[in-house]
């Protein structure tokens, strides 16, 4: 006979595996499906925030979480998910080589895709000088010369966060405003540390094995270049949610899921957990990730009861 799980947990970042870790405590029958162990954390050079560890790479302190998951022998599947649909109040959950999982509920713990530029050098230069998370890397910047990408307040947030550690901050703005709080405009302007370059966009990287400087480009098409060692791209994350479209699941202005307290969306038997909801914005984080993977077991264990 076919297998139901009472729950499928997608995604294999922080907010899935600490779910897995609660389904076994809740003795949920749960699977997790994700692409690959990691998600967001492999990019990070190294983890000084999550408790435990003072520091430690991001590929290993995902390791220890799959370790931990693996000892409690949840079962993992590493396959692609192309598509998921609710039928006769089941989900099926179709992956890239053609296998269908069952499951009565599901939470969703899928990530976010960090917003690139997409510009010469930005992909071989990830980790090398090219970060996407101020929080997470400013302190391999003490006393260095870098830039922030964006108008936002993430990218305003990230140039106050440097100008405390880096040498010199240089803001790449696109348009001719910042966005966002304007008390935060106030801090960067009076800020000795920080330029502000309006109507400028990144045109490329530059450097072999890091960083070296990156060329500019302005609204009369200009270029100038700045010799930096670190460059922040603090343009927002793209939650990954194109396969669940056909769910009808509410999102917010952004694409973001729109969660409750419980972790709950607006259809009976979907959870999500983590970078992919709507809640805290601007603060995503492994720990964060965590809590919520913990909380929608929580709930989804009270729905299963009923
Ligand atoms: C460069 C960088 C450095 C960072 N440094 C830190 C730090 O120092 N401290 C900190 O707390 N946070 C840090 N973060 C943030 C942190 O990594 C994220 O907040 C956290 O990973 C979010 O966890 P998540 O489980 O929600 O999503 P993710 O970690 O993104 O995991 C998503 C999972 O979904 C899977 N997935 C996506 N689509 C599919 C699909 N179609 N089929 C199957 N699986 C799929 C992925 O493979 C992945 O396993 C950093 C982020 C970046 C980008």
């Amino acid at each position: 006979m076919e297998q139901i799980y009472d729950n499928i947990i997608l995604g294999t970042g922080p907010a899935g595996m600490s779910a897995g870790v609660y389904a076994v405590q809740y003795k949920i029958n749960s699977l997790i499906i994700g692409k690959e162990p990691g998600g967001m954390m492999v990019y990070a050079h190294k983890v000084e925030n999550f408790p435990s560890y003072l520091g430690i790479p991001g590929f290993e302190l995902i390791q220890k979480f799959l370790d931990h998951v693996n000892q409690l022998n949840v079962p993992i599947s590493f396959e692609e998910v192309v598509k998921i649909e609710k039928k006769d109040d089941i989900f099926n959950i179709y992956t890239f080589s053609g296998k269908i999982f069952k499951a009565k509920t599901i939470l969703l713990t899928l990530g976010t895709s960090r917003r690139k530029l997409n510009i010469k050098n930005e992909d071989k230069l990830i980790g090398k000088g090219v970060h996407y998370c101020a929080i997470c890397d400013a302190n391999f910047y003490k006393d260095k010369d870098v830039c922030v990408v964006g108008s936002g307040d993430a990218a305003s947030n990230a140039s106050l966060l440097l100008s405390k550690i880096a040498n010199k901050v240089y803001q790449i703005i696109r348009g001719d405003v910042l966005k966002g709080e304007t008390e935060l405009h106030e801090q960067l302007k009076n800020n000795p540390k920080i330029n502000l370059i309006f109507n400028n966009e990144i045109e490329e990287f530059v450097g072999e094995e890091k960083l070296e400087k990156v060329i500019l480009k302005n609204e009369f098409n200009n270029q100038k270049e700045i010799q930096l060692q670190g460059a922040f791209i603090e343009i927002g994350g793209i939650p990954n949610t194109s396969l669940l479209k056909e769910l009808n699941i509410s999102s917010d202005n952004h694409g973001f899921i729109i969660v409750d307290e419980f972790m709950r969306t607006n259809i009976p038997g979907i959870w999500a957990a983590g970078d992919i909801t709507n809640t805290h914005p601007g603060f995503k984080q492994i720990i964060t990730a965590c809590s919520e993977g913990s909380i929608a077991i929580f709930s989804i264990n009270q729905y299963l009861k009923k």
